[in-house]
């Protein structure tokens, strides 16, 4: 599928840049800015002042030699900044579009991926999924075992989630603990397929909690579809929200569909 735009640059020179390495490009902007000053020199003692093949000779010899010395001391720190740069957007992308607890990605992240899923599925008329998925009793897990292991089951239902969907599938951390599952190219029928497995994966997985006790958690999944183009990709959350609704109210440890009445 495709992904979100990122937020790195699109400008050609740092690409070209950062395509050589630190050592080529350095090598690569000393032997420019020789070259240029040759020129540059050689146009003006002979356009402008010329005193004779001495002199230009000279000249041509100072212009090579300054560029020589100084590009490599200036374009090594310059590179070095780019390739610091480079390294701080990388970082600045995880975080805006990764979930630090479980690594999974954000709601940002699938709120554009939802977007340029959604479009896709209209251009091409797919139909496409939507699981809500919300740990059960999650607070009495906290209350009981504390907040450390509470994590450690989110980053449990996080891992399994991801384990048991396909490559092209997208997972993100939407809140506390929810998590949304965008399914390309998914029917209904698909959809209740994965949003079982996934169920039932959680609920057969086991976490050690920080003092050494065996538990388990369950989740409830409410699931929506995509239907082009009579729904608005908004419509697809809120819709996998009132399946979750009717999970939890159905006794929890399982999964619903909402459907928009034109559905
Ligand atoms: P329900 O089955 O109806 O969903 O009940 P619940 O207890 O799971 O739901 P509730 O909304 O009452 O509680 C959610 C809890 O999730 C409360 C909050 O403290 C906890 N929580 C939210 N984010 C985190 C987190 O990052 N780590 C931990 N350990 N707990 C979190
Ligand atoms: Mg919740
Ligand atoms: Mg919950």
């Amino acid at each position: 599928m495709s992904h979100p735009k990122n937020i790195q640059s699109e400008n050609t020179w740092r690409k070209v840049l950062l395509g050589l390495g630190h050592f080529r490009s350095v090598l690569a902007i000393t032997l420019f800015s020789i070259l240029l000053s040759a020129v540059i020199t050689f146009g003006i003692m002979t356009l402008l002042w010329w005193e004779g093949l001495d002199v230009l000779l000279k000249s041509l010899l100072v212009a090579v030699i300054v560029p020589a010395v100084v590009a490599p001391l200036a374009s090594s720190f310059v590179v070095q900044l780019l390739f610091e740069l480079e390294e701080l957007q990388a970082q600045l992308l995880e975080m805006v579009n990764r979930d630090p607890l479980t690594k999974v990605h954000s709601r940002r992240y699938i709120m554009d991926c939802l977007e340029i899923e959604s479009n896709r599925s209209l251009r091409s008329n797919e139909p496409m999924s939507l699981l809500m998925i919300d740990a059960d009793n999650f607070k009495s897990i906290n209350d009981s075992y504390g907040h450390a292991t509470g994590d450690l089951v989110l980053q449990k239902i996080a891992h399994t989630c991801e384990s048991t969907l396909r490559p092209y599938d997208v997972i993100a951390r939407f809140g506390g603990e929810e998590f949304v599952v965008l399914l390309p190219n998914t029917t209904l029928l698909e959809a209740c397929d994965v949003a079982e497995r996934i169920r039932e994966n959680v609920a057969g997985a086991t976490i050690k909690s920080t003092d050494g006790a065996m538990i388990s958690v369950t989740i409830s999944v409410g699931i929506s579809l995509f239907t082009p183009p009579d729904l608005r990709c908004m419509n697809l959350i809120s819709n996998a929200d009132r399946g979750l609704y009717k999970a939890k109210h159905n006794g929890r440890n399982q999964c619903a569909i909402a459907l928009d009445s034109k559905q």
